[in-house]
């Protein structure tokens, strides 16, 4: 692969895989006499022949001159000043060049505001890892490499820019994001920066919930939830970044969340303290399956029930309903008010465990009465919770494919606001604006599909 040097390396990335907006977005910006170049993740994807998950670019304008470039654009942020380039949906993310600000008080470097703008070298130093410090030139077909971040791509290593010690006091979130691209690209940590993590942890606490929370959901969607949530167990960070499950999951299994490794073989009388900790993991590997084979985004709502579902399981489907309910409640209030979980957020994933119950009970008249389980606005995440329970427990597959039936065959209907059946208990709902598509939903049931044929 490409040598890497200051100058920046000829390395001709498939713009072919490049978002056709955010080149447009480069070229004005040129075309205006700025600076501009895509940067970060993306040139780190297209490098590594990955599909980018979003475009980002950036140039010397300031945010007001993008702002006027672009009729289709709007500042954002506070702590961080940046600009949204709109394309019906899609928002392309436009920044200014920047430093790191210098921190004033020598004990503290959080960094709580990040608006002082610099030049392009400036702007690769304030990035976190050496693999998301590249800037592609498009006239050129370059990277622009000023951190050494081609190398480190070429041998698989994260590695912080600067000390790393000094880069995670200034901003602990790094250390959930250190994890979450060694988990999904594979790669590892430096030595440095691994020693550096380990010693910094506890600063994760400094973080505000609304940042950790929106990790762990990145950790969990990434396609590598299960080795992200490994490696936050190996590093100590997960105390800090989950506290209420790891006290709830102690607590249920009284061993506390085990290693894969560390679980016995037995797959008949595994004994039941390791029984939660063998769920969870079954759990991640199967998101991890359906997020890679369909390339959806399970919801929120999804990702809660999938923490959820150990810490209940042994009640699930003993406990008389009334009960139920109350225990899943209960443990929704342990789990998501410490960490901040939003209330649509929560209540799908309480309608998504309620769903499931009924969704496996013994096939029967019952379940063959009650289809209008299918027009429920929760009915899609219920179908993906589904498939991701019956993968993990290796047992299910024809409830599976029985609901997968009734979702093929359902007329759509616009679900009556409040309407109750027995799940529900009559209690109004806020509809929950779906934000996936048609397509998406179809795409989620073709793979419920596939992955029904398979069991
Ligand atoms: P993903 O594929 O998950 O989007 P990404 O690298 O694009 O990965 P983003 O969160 O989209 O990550 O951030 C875009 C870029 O902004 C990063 O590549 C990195 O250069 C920079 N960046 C993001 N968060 C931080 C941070 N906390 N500290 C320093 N730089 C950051
Ligand atoms: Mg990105």
């Amino acid at each position: 692969m490409a040598q890497s040097t200051q100058e920046g390396p000829y390395v001709a990335l498939p713009l072919s895989e490049v978002d056709p907006d955010a080149l447009k977005v480069v070229r004005k910006l040129l075309a205006n006499g700025h600076e501009a170049y895509l940067v970060g993740g993306c040139v780190r994807d297209l490098y590594l022949r990955r599909r980018p998950k979003d475009f980002d670019v950036a140039t010397s304008a300031t945010p007001e001159s993008i702002r006027k470039t672009f009729r289709n654009s709007r500042i954002i942020g506070r702590r961080f000043k940046l600009a949204h380039v709109y394309f019906g949906t899609k928002v392309i993310e436009t920044s200014t060049f920047r430093t790191t600000p210098i921190t004033t008080n020598d004990d503290d470097l959080l960094i709580t505001h990040d608006n002082e703008w610099g030049n392009i070298e400036d702007d690769a130093r304030r990035r976190d890892f050496t693999i998301n410090g590249l800037f592609y030139d498009i006239e050129s077909d370059t990277i622009v490499d000023l951190v050494a971040g081609i190398p480190d791509l070429d041998r698989g290593v994260i590695r912080t820019i600067g000390d790393p010690l000094t880069r995670f006091q200034e901003d602990p979130v790094r250390m959930i994001r250190a994890v979450k691209f060694a988990a999904r690209l594979d790669f590892t940590i430096e030595e440095e920066t691994w020693r550096a993590l380990l010693a910094t942890v506890g600063d994760i606490d400094k973080c505000s919930r609304a940042r950790l929370l929106e990790e762990v959901y990145k950790l969990l969607r990434g396609g590598a939830a299960r080795r992200s949530f490994e490696l936050l167990l190996e590093s100590g960070l997960f105390p800090h970044v989950l506290p209420s499950f790891v006290e709830l999951f102690d607590s249920r299994s009284g061993l506390g969340l085990v290693r894969p490794q560390r679980i016995p073989d037995e797959h008949e009388d595994l004994p039941r303290g390791y029984q939660p900790s063998r769920l969870l993991w079954a759990l991640l590997d199967a998101l991890d399956e359906y997020t890679l084979e369909t390339r959806q985004i399970a919801s929120n709502g999804v990702l809660l029930a999938i923490l959820l579902a150990p810490i209940i399981d042994e009640d699930w489907l003993s406990a008389p309903r009334r009960d139920l309910d109350k225990t899943i409640d209960a443990t929704m209030d342990a789990l998501c008010n410490p960490l901040g979980v939003a209330r649509r957020d929560r209540e799908l994933a309480r309608q998504i465990l309620m769903a499931h119950r009924r969704m496996v009970e013994t096939p029967g008249a019952r379940r063959k009465r009650r289809p209008s389980l299918v027009q429920r606005q929760y009915f899609h995440d219920a179908l993906v919770f589904l498939g991701i329970a019956v993968q993990a427990r290796g047992e299910g597959g024809s409830e599976f494919a029985h609901w997968q039936r009734l979702a093929a065959s359902a007329t759509p209907m616009v679900e009556r606001e409040g309407a109750g059946d027995d799940e529900d208990d009559g209690k109004r709902r806020r509809r929950r604006r779906g934000n996936r598509s048609r397509r998406g939903r179809q795409a989620g049931g073709d793979r419920a599909a596939r992955s029904a044929g398979q069991r």
